[in-house]
């Protein structure tokens, strides 16, 4: 089948107004740093996990903690890509049903994988990884698989039949496994955790959308976050953040049009192999654990409406912001005093979810 478009939207989430950004973006495996003279803020922008990251630290030990977190960066890269030969995924996902060892950190994140894999009943899979690059959405040359075909590979996708123990792994002969779903909130949280260390109380993560924040903005006010539009251009809404991570999974962020007038998009449902569509145009998770959003909002936007409010519900931490087709904004009442819709949004219908 023809396909007639390819697009990459980019991100979901836009920080605004940020006080100092690095002028233009930094090429692949490039990065630019930007400091202010005097204590101001400073930035770097850093290409890796297939998105532009820029880090904005606003006191502390500015210099020290931007250098710190770009060398995690590149380790954290290095050692979870699925293309790079040296990665320990890569060794892993052609070890041919052998056990392959794998560092504390690369089990701890499978595992945790694993964990949501059950928590969601499947709906989130670190082993769709074949699945996804048959309909093109590692290398951007998409194309619609047969229905065969499909099939022949859900047989090898169950990441709970991966084995791990201690520092070996063992992932069934023709399983592979990326962590692109968790991998950059688990790097914004290792962000985090490389600023506070350097004295740094208030700064700005953009990881390609994951937003992280630490403390406030430096005038002690909150910072304000966008939730991106997955109609086009622009914000639906403005949230009001201290201390919190904000991550969304949206349809809009890689998608190509199949000649038949329909759009694929890069989030799969497990069951069928096919873009994740019930109703949900972008799911954004609130909450204190980069990862846990990051792997959250991708499980959301695949169990959709109904199964995103039944984990809300059986779960305390975190807060969610779902838009959906018919134009409904969802919130939880967590966050809902934080959220604002803007003019041009003043249309949508807001539902605010309680625990009662
Ligand atoms: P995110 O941007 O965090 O929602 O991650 C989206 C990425 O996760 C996609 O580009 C795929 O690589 C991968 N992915 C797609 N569908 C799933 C799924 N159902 N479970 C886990 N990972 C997925
Ligand atoms: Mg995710």
């Amino acid at each position: 089948m023809a396909i007639s478009r390819a697009v990459s939207l980019g991100t979901a989430v836009l920080a605004l107004l940020p006080m100092l950004w690095t002028s233009g973006c930094s090429k692949a495996g490039e990065s630019a740093v930007s400091a202010a003279e005097d204590g101001g803020p400073q930035s770097i922008s850093v290409f890796a996990m297939d998105t532009y990251m820029q880090l904005t630290a606003y006191d502390g030990q500015k210099s020290a903690a931007l250098s710190q977190a770009k060398d995690e960066v590149e380790r954290l890269e290095k050692l979870w890509s699925v293309t790079d030969e040296g990665s320990e995924i890569y060794r892993l996902d052609h070890s041919g049903g052998e056990p392959a060892e794998i560092s504390d950190e690369t089990a701890e994140l499978i595992a945790f994988g694993m964990e949501l894999n059950e928590l969601t009943g499947g709906a989130f899979d670190i082993s769709l990884y074949p699945v996804l690059s048959e309909w093109g959405f590692t290398n951007g040359d998409y194309k619609i698989p047969s229905e065969e075909r499909l099939s022949e590979l859900l047989k090898n996708v169950d990441s709970s039949r991966i084995e791990l123990s201690g520092n070996a792994a063992v992932l069934p002969d023709g399983m592979s496994i990326d962590l692109g779903a968790l991998g950059k909130g688990e790097t914004g949280d290792r962000i985090t955790e490389i600023f506070r260390a350097n004295g740094v109380s208030s700064a700005l993560l953009d990881l390609g959308g994951n937003i992280q924040v630490i403390g406030s903005k430096p005038d002690g006010s909150p910072w304000k976050i966008g939730i991106k539009s997955p109609w086009g251009e622009g914000s639906v809404a403005k949230l009001e953040v201290r201390d919190c991570c904000v991550i969304t999974s949206g349809g809009y962020e890689r998608f190509f049009e199949g000649g038949d007038g329909e759009i694929y998009w890069h989030i799969l449902d497990p069951k069928t192999g096919y873009p994740a569509k019930n109703g949900i145009l972008s799911a954004t998770v609130i909450g204190k654990s980069g990862r846990l959003c990051d792997g959250l909002s991708t499980s959301l936007f695949v169990l959709g409406e109904e199964g995103a409010k039944k984990l809300w519900r059986e779960r305390g931490d975190f807060d969610m912001i779902l838009i959906t087709e018919d134009g409904r904004l969802i919130m939880t009442e967590g966050i809902a005093g934080e959220v604002s819709l803007y003019e041009e949004f003043s249309g949508l219908e807001t539902e605010v979810m309680s625990r009662d």
